[in-house]
């Protein structure tokens, strides 16, 4: 793999963050670019394209949500949160408007690591389902074949209602990446979230944990992001 090659843009006010991540993820091989305001982000992002961006809510010259939708008119780039506000509103809103994933502050170098493997991984499948080639997903034991509509689960197949297997296809199509209420339930039934929908969907999920999971109360797949959504979790090799 060469994501270790990847160019990463930080765009974080406060010296020590910024410090402290260029730093971690320079010793991991990334190459960085690094400013400190919005402004300073969209002149870099004018002459170049990185690999992912590292985007703090909290800028001085422009609220970092609508840095987010300005990035997200001209690039699909993954854009990993970076946050001091743990607010789940904050989070539900940002990946609405197009970002990956975020990351509450403080956090340490092995999350933050995780998440740009996570972010740079997720980018490259989406470009070779971009190609027509993703037929099959394979994702640690559970493999998703989408041509035979089939899931297995170490070689064993497993038998999903129709609505569980539309879930679990859109929860792999996005794989890595926190999928929110609205997201999903408007995807899969085409109707505003609301309690009773909420509630349709966490029985859905229940029942494809079940079958998928080897302990259905501690999900290694199917994760939950309390308040916010559920993700696939990107199996590392
Ligand atoms: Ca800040």
């Amino acid at each position: 793999m060469n994501s270790n090659k990847a160019q990463i843009l930080i765009i974080e006010d406060e010296t020590t963050i910024q410090t402290f991540i260029s730093t971690i993820l320079s010793s991991s091989g990334y190459r960085v670019l690094s400013v400190s305001d919005a402004s300073e982000a969209l002149a870099i992002l004018s002459t170049h394209v990185p690999d992912a961006i590292l985007l703090d809510l909290g800028l001085p010259d422009m609220d970092g949500m609508d840095l987010l939708r300005k990035i997200r008119e001209k690039l699909t780039t993954p854009v990993i949160i970076i946050s001091a506000r743990s607010f789940e509103k904050d989070k539900v809103e940002a990946l609405d408007n197009g970002a990956d994933d975020y990351i509450t502050k403080p956090f340490g170098s092995a999350e933050l690591l995780a998440r740009i493997r996570t972010a740079l991984r997720h980018s490259n499948r989406i470009m070779t389902k971009d190609t027509g080639s993703m037929n099959i997903l394979k994702n640690g034991d559970l493999t998703i074949d989408f041509e035979n509509r089939q899931i297995l689960v170490s070689g064993k197949e497993i038998h999903l209602t129709q609505i569980e297997y539309k879930l679990l296809c859109l929860l792999a199509k996005y794989i890595g990446k926190v999928l929110t209420y609205d997201f999903i339930i408007s995807n899969i039934w085409n109707i505003s979230s609301d309690k009773n929908s909420q509630q349709l969907l966490r029985v859905n999920m229940a029942n494809i944990r079940r079958k998928i999971e080897e302990n259905p109360g501690k999900p290694k797949y199917v994760l939950t992001e309390v308040g916010v959504g559920y993700r696939l979790a990107d199996i590392e090799q």
